[in-house]
């Protein structure tokens, strides 16, 4: 078999080489090679002691690159090789140095790592048979393939076994136990049988590791075509529980008269979607999320069963998940945002325009694609998808009609410092109100959204008595509410809310 292999790669080999040491392409890379799939990184491994690697490539870069080469080593005897390459994969080559590793006593980092000094130690201490594969250099040219543990027979039967004994490669480093989900999601392999069954038995081992690390699979996971098979995986493997919990609260949770799977199935239906349709990572969690909230606000049973609230308590739960696994803020709160605005309610001729102009207030003009995909992957997930995809359109075509008109206090044609000057009011909290008073009309009726009309209506308001004035901004306020907790009441008992 021929590789491609890029010029990079080929020449830090034969550096090595020509320096007398050995050099071997190994892990996922000859893995990917193998299956014909590009790999993601390009990882070499040299019986060459960092301290070596670090020197001969002072003088390789300063050689060959247009910029002296930046050369580091971290803690486990990897030294990063930047080369001038424009692709992000190739601009900085690890090269390791053989190793085996010590006694784990936490589950997490070797205790010591010892160099090695052949291929095959090396290979002993990676994860699984397919990722512990070497491709040998000759002369900078790919040479042969060092399989000491049956990953190639793996690779065409398509199974994730791990090196040696499972119980004892798990109890090493837990993390694997997550990484045999992810790779088999990737690959779209099955899992040994003892593997599989070792993974139930040492699954508490998940909570020794990292949150980090953890998410860093489970974003891989969910980044995989088979994110949803990933998610299952995880719950058949005992290891969801570590991980999001709430979600397994949908298990066996059986919903009303639009539904025909557990909230947990749906919720899984729904990320497949997304998966399939390659949308962005943060659409894929609100999939997988949307519905967390139905376990808790479940009341009834069987056909007429009720989840009122369930958006606001997932969005809640969404938040104390993902802080868990310490995603950024913003993550967080995009895809809070749009389990909590999920359950938008839209139909042809019985929304009006300023109805949709509350929604863009709500959701925000930016989020409304994101919120459409997430509700498309809903509608499919559910099973029985009803056809909508026009009510859909024509929303849209709702929102580019107003997308130009006031949402928001800022533009309204008047603004704190005429709300002051009219009504002769110091700044305060009143303000605001007024301001929100004007928004409301506006948002009827962008058309008088001007100066004119509202200094006249701020004049109006100004002769209000203050209780009037206090009641019209808390109507104002209530107003906001009943649209920001997603559908006006009366519709969603009508429609069961889904
Ligand atoms: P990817 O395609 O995501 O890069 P990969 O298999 O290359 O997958 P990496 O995390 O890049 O995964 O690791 C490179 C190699 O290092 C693996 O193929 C494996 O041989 C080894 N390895 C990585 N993590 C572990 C681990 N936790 N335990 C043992 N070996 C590991
Ligand atoms: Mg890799």
């Amino acid at each position: 078999m021929r590789f491609t292999i890029p010029k990079e790669i080929k020449d830090i080999a034969d550096v090595l080489e020509k320096a007398g040491y050995r050099a071997y392409l190994v892990g996922g890379s000859v893995r990917d090679l193998l299956l014909s799939r590009e790999p993601k990184d390009w990882d070499i491994a040299t019986d060459a002691k960092p301290d070596e690697v670090q020197k001969l490539f002072f003088t390789f870069a300063k050689a060959t690159a247009d910029k002296p080469a930046t050369i580091y080593e971290n803690q486990f005897g990897t030294v990063g090789v930047k080369t001038s390459s424009e692709d992000e994969r190739l601009k900085v080559v690890e090269i390791t140095t053989f190793r085996i590793e010590g006694k784990y006593t936490d589950k997490r980092h070797p205790d010591e790592i010892k160099f090695a000094e052949t291929i095959e130690e090396d290979l002993s201490r990676r994860d699984f048979t397919v990722n512990a594969l070497a491709l040998s250099f000759v002369e900078g040219i790919a040479g042969e393939i060092i399989d000491p543990h049956g990953g190639q027979k793996d690779l065409k039967e398509k199974i994730i076994r791990t090196v040696g004994n499972p119980r004892e490669r798990f109890s090493e480093d837990a993390l694997r136990l997550m990484r045999v989900v992810r790779l088999a999601a990737e690959l779209g392999f099955k899992v040994d049988k003892e593997t599989a069954k070792a993974i139930q038995d040492e699954a508490g081992l998940l909570e020794m590791i990292a949150k980090e690390r953890i998410r860093e699979e489970l974003v891989k996971i969910i980044m995989t075509l088979r994110a949803a098979t990933g998610i299952v995986m995880l719950e058949d493997y005992k290891l969801l529980r570590y991980i999001m919990p709430e979600l397994r609260e949908g298990i066996g949770c059986g919903q009303n008269k639009h539904h025909i799977y557990t909230v947990f199935d749906h919720n899984v239906r729904a990320l497949n979607y997304t998966a399939e349709k390659k949308y962005p990572f943060h659409i894929r969690l609100a999939a997988l999320l949307h519905d967390v909230g139905k376990p808790r606000t479940k009341r009834g049973e069987g056909p007429n069963s009720t989840f009122y609230n369930h958006e606001v308590v997932g969005a809640k739960l969404t938040i104390k998940i993902l802080d868990r696994l310490h995603f950024s803020k913003d993550i967080v709160e995009k895809v809070a945002h749009l389990v909590r605005s999920h359950l938008f309610y839209y139909n042809v001729g019985e929304v009006t325009e300023g109805g949709v102009r509350r929604f863009l207030r709500r959701v925000g003009p930016e989020n409304v694609d994101d919120l459409i995909k997430v509700r498309e992957a809903d509608r499919i997930g559910s099973g029985v998808p009803k056809a909508v995809p026009y009510k859909i359109r024509h929303l849209l075509f709702m929102v580019e009609k107003v997308k130009n008109d006031p949402i928001s206090p800022k533009m309204l044609k008047v603004d704190g410092g005429d709300v002051m000057r009219v009504l002769g009011i110091k700044p305060g909290p009143e303000i605001g109100q007024i301001l929100s008073i004007l928004l409301e009309e506006i948002l009827d009726d962008p058309s008088k959204n001007t100066s004119e009309h509202l200094e006249l209506r701020l004049s109006e308001l100004g002769k209000l008595k203050e209780d009037k004035l206090s009641e019209l901004s808390r109507r104002a306020q209530e107003r906001k509410e009943e649209f920001e907790s997603g559908v006006e009441r009366e519709i969603k008992k009508k429609y069961y809310v889904k």
